[in-house]
C-alpha cells in the first residue's frame, strides 16, 4: 500500500515539535524525573513526534483520496471487510486503545476497493478519539461516499487507560456499531454478525 507519509517533517512540524517538546521537558521536570538519564534526555522530542504522527489524521490533507468504481455488475449482497487492525489514542487520556475494525456495506452505483477500507479507518484513527466516535465516523464516511443501501461497522477494542490504571480490567473489550440505511433491518444487521462470528 503506498500511503504517503512525510519522512522529512515541515517546517511548520519542526516548531510544533520544538514547541511540544519544550513543554513536555516542562512535564518530566515537575514528575520530578531526571532528564540527565541518558533515556530521559530525548523524550521530550520523541513525544512531540509521537504524538504528530498519531494525530496526522487531523492534518490538512490527510483525508484519504480514495477512488471509487462504478458497480457495473449490479452487486447487490454485502460486502464485508473484517479484522481490519488500528491503533487509537484515546481523548480523554492520550493513551492507545487498539483492536479491530469490521465494515460491512451494501452497494448501490457505486463500490470501494477493499484495500481502501483500511485506509478509512487509520484516517479516523489517527487523531485524540472516543472509539464510540471513530465507529459512527468510519460508517458517516462510507454512508457519504458510496450513498449505499446501507453500512454496518463494527469495531472491538482494548483501552489501556480501562486496563492499567483506574478500574484495572485487563482483557477487556469494548464493541460499538453504528448502522446505516438497510442495515437497521434486523435480518441483515444478522447476516454480517452471522459472517463476522463464524470463524471464531
Ligand atoms: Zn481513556
Amino acid at each position: 500500500m503506498s500511503e504517503t507519509v512525510a519522512t522529512v517533517p515541515s517546517v511548520e512540524d519542526e516548531e510544533k515539535i520544538r514547541a511540544i517538546a519544550s513543554q513536555m521537558r516542562r512535564v518530566i521536570e515537575l514528575l520530578g524525573l531526571d532528564l540527565s538519564d541518558a533515556n530521559l534526555t530525548e523524550t521530550p522530542e520523541r513525544v512531540a513526534k509521537m504524538y504528530l504522527e498519531m494525530f496526522r489524521g487531523l492534518a490538512e490533507g490527510a483525508e484519504p483520496n480514495i477512488t471509487f468504481f462504478p458497480n457495473d455488475e449490479r452487486y447487490t449482497a454485502m460486502i464485508i471487510e473484517k479484522d481490519i487492525p488500528f491503533y487509537s489514542l484515546c481523548s480523554h487520556h492520550f493513551v492507545p486503545f487498539y483492536g479491530h475494525a469490521h465494515l460491512a456495506y451494501i452497494p448501490n452505483d457505486k463500490i470501494v476497493g477493499l484495500s481502501k477500507m483500511s485506509r478509512i479507518v487509520e484516517f479516523y484513527a489517527r487523531r485524540p478519539q472516543l472509539q464510540e466516535r471513530l465507529t459512527e465516523q468510519v460508517a458517516g464516511f462510507l454512508a457519504e461516499k458510496l450513498s449505499p443501501q446501507g453500512v454496518m461497522v463494527v469495531v472491538e477494542a482494548r483501552h489501556l487507560c480501562v486496563e492499567m490504571r483506574g478500574v484495572k480490567k485487563p482483557g477487556a473489550l469494548t464493541v460499538t456499531s453504528a448502522i446505516r440505511g438497510i442495515f437497521f433491518n434486523r435480518p441483515v444487521r444478522e447476516e454480517f454478525l452471522d459472517l463476522l462470528n463464524r470463524r471464531r
